[in-house]
């Protein structure tokens, strides 16, 4: 058992609608150990594939998009999903659906911050539906940029969003899979 794995054991919750509660390690309080070999985790999965960007979804990814851009020395971005007035007007967007509060919205990246030299690597905390990775993937697109693979923190994969990115050629990397989740515990890929 990795130590991201040890830690969901350890600390999940398991809540209502498949929904595996994160806070006391990855989404509210941040267990740097966890963090930091989540970053060194993603170079070494990815290091070989002339990433020129990193690319995750505020808010939950941000930290582990900051612990891997040390890593990998490049740049991290994160997609926004509210729009402010310093925000550039020139931007790339889409809409996207949230698994954990059953509603749209829309992310926003500006075109400054992806070329369409880049080469991107997704990040983010969770895969559930697959709906932010497409909300992600569809700006990489938009940008003309080249999308390299995604890294998941924790992939359900009882839940389509990893066989609906793999399906469309698109390269996962998942830390910790899980294959079921029940009162009688947590069962990894
Ligand atoms: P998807 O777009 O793949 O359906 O869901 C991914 C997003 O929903 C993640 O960015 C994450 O914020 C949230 N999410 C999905 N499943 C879970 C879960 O079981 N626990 C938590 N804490 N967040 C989740």
């Amino acid at each position: 058992m990795n130590l991201l794995q040890a830690k969901i054991v350890e600390k999940g919750q398991i809540l209502p609608g498949g929904i595996l509660k994160v806070d006391s390690f990855l989404n509210h309080c941040m267990d740097w150990e966890v963090y930091k070999w989540m970053g060194e985790e993603f170079y070494r999965l990815f290091k070989d594939d002339g990433v020129t960007r990193i690319l995750t979804v505020e808010a939950s990814g941000i930290g582990i998009a900051a612990v891997a851009a040390q890593s990998f020395h490049l740049p991290a971005v994160f997609a926004r999903k509210t729009e402010g007035k310093n925000m550039d007007s020139d931007i790339f967007s889409t809409q996207v659906r949230s698994y954990t509060r059953d509603r749209e919205y829309k992310i926003t990246v500006s075109k400054s911050h992806i070329l369409p030299s880049d080469r991107v690597l997704l990040l983010d905390d969770f895969l559930a539906n697959g709906q932010a990775l497409m909300g992600l993937y569809s700006i990489v697109q938009d940008a003309g940029a080249t999308l390299v693979g995604c890294g998941i923190a924790i992939e359900k994969s009882f839940q389509p969003g990893g066989a609906l990115m793999r399906s469309k050629g698109v390269r996962v990397e998942s830390l910790a899979v899980i294959k079921e989740m029940t009162e009688n515990g947590i069962a990894f890929e």
